[in-house]
């Protein structure tokens, strides 16, 4: 099976292995104490990992530009029922979206990891001083992320919508792209593509010099996807070391833990490809097979945005139309996030059991609200979710609590790595899922389909 697999898909081989290697050397090198005895070597070794991440980053921001501004223009010639691709894409965001937070909020009920008041015990306990360090990064990290990329941290549901709506729509287009508005850069290349189409003939060197850059970008995204392993092995690798490993936390919050996998698992696992039968009576096998470079990436990175240039490459090998994938991804990339909006509502009414709070109805329905707009306010980029919670827990008076998302941290590392694939997963059974239907409503592409 091993040469089959090597002989047909050398890069799925290739990244499995590269998963495999970062968890076993990060182990490894973690139990023989590299971190604190050679930094410089561990250094190092994050290395590739950094560089995969900035250049997937980097690639990003002229992927979407290009793309939507393609994407728009393909489907405007081609007399598309534009409308119907937009209704459909909102209904599976929210639908979708919605549907993972009511999994979670029945796990998390069902299960109560809250029982146990997990964070006294650990604040007596021993592990306190990685709990600090954990503290100390998370002031810092909502600091930065507070003050451009996220919308919605530590406001009211009210104001983080209007942030959303507003950030949506910059005043400022390069200021915009600096600080990675991805949905402001979403509107204004909508905009242009669709000023481009309104010209007509008069526009069509520019629309052909767009899909000559797309293809360019095209061109360098698979180039970077041949040495993602080895970053994907570094990246893995020096998450592990760094981590603050620490058994008293990870007893204390082990139910929390197997509550989130259980419920990231079942969505990805069952839901998602349950919708994706009932909708397409197509086998869901081929979506995990065609995206496992993007879950992967997604593992490795941690965020959804970085390993959009993959997942939207892996739709198109999928033999999805281009002008879906150019129109759906982004806009799902940034919005649709399956897999923080069931771990925000989990970790909410985790704290609130451990507290001994009871939300009642009322209130786990105003999880159930906030948590899906958290999950859209948040960006695709590693612990997004985690800071957006803050207004969560805000809209049902547990602010308080906040300080234990610190504690939380020194496990994100890890499950914000797994929320991140089932992200990317719910993009992919989407983009599939549309495109599947849209056949019934856009005409095929004459000739030229790249946009
Ligand atoms: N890291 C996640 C992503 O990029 C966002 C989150 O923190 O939930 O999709």
């Amino acid at each position: 099976a091993l040469r089959h697999l090597w002989h047909h898909e050398p890069l799925l081989l290739a990244t499995l292995a590269g998963v495999g290697l970062g968890v076993v050397l990060g182990v490894a090198l973690s139990f023989a104490d590299l971190p604190s005895r050679a930094p410089g070597v561990l250094e190092l070794l994050a290395l590739p990992g950094d560089l995969l991440m900035r250049t997937l980053k980097m690639l990003v921001l002229p992927l979407i530009t290009a793309s939507v501004m393609a994407g728009v223009c393909a489907l405007r010639q081609s007399t598309a029922d534009m409308g119907k691709v937009a209704r459909y894409t909102l209904l599976y965001y929210l639908g979708t979206t919605l549907g993972a937070v009511a999994l979670g909020i029945v796990l998390v009920s069902a299960i109560r990891p809250g029982r146990g008041s997990p964070f006294d015990a650990l604040d007596s306990g021993v592990g306190c001083h990685a709990a600090n360090a954990a503290k100390t990064f998370a002031l810092s990290l909502s600091l930065k992320v507070a003050s451009h990329a996220s919308a919605t941290s530590g406001r009211s549901p009210a104001e983080a919508l209007l942030g959303v709506v507003r950030s949506a729509f910059p005043d400022n287009i390069f200021a915009a792209a600096a600080s990675m508005n991805v949905l402001g850069i979403i509107t204004v290349s909508l905009l242009f593509g669709a000023a481009l189409s309104v010209m007509g003939p008069e526009a069509a060197p520019m629309v052909q010099l767009i899909g000559i850059f797309n293809d360019a970008i095209g061109k360098i995204v698979g180039w970077v996807i041949w040495t993602s392993p080895v970053g994907i092995a570094s990246l893995i690798l020096t998450s592990i070391c760094r981590a603050c490993n620490l058994t008293s936390t990870l007893v204390a919050l082990g139910l929390f833990i197997v509550t989130v996998l259980l419920g990231l698992g079942l969505w990805a696992g069952l839901a998602l490809p349950a919708l994706f039968w009932a909708t397409t009576r197509r086998n869901p096998a081929a979506v995990y097979r065609g995206f496992s470079q993007a879950m992967a990436t997604a593992f490795g990175t941690d965020s959804s945005n970085a390993t959009l240039p993959i997942t939207m490459r892996s739709a198109v090998e999928l033999g999805c139309d281009p002008r879906i994938v150019q129109f759906f991804l982004p806009l799902g990339t940034t919005v649709n996030m399956n897999g923080t909006a069931l771990y925000e509502a989990i970790t909410v009414i985790f704290i609130a059991q451990a507290h001994g709070v009871a939300l009642g109805f009322a209130g786990t329905l105003i999880v159930a609200l906030t948590a899906t707009l958290a999950a859209v306010g948040a960006a695709g980029i590693p612990s997004a979710g985690l800071v957006t919670m803050l207004m969560v827990l805000q809209a049902v008076e547990l602010e308080q609590f906040a300080g234990d998302i610190a504690i939380i941290l020194a496990v994100d590392w890890f499950l914000d790595r797994c929320r991140t694939v089932v992200n990317v997963l719910g993009d992919a059974f989407g983009t599939v899922i549309i495109d599947h239907h849209s056949r019934k409503w856009i005409p095929p592409a004459g000739g030229d389909d790249t946009g």
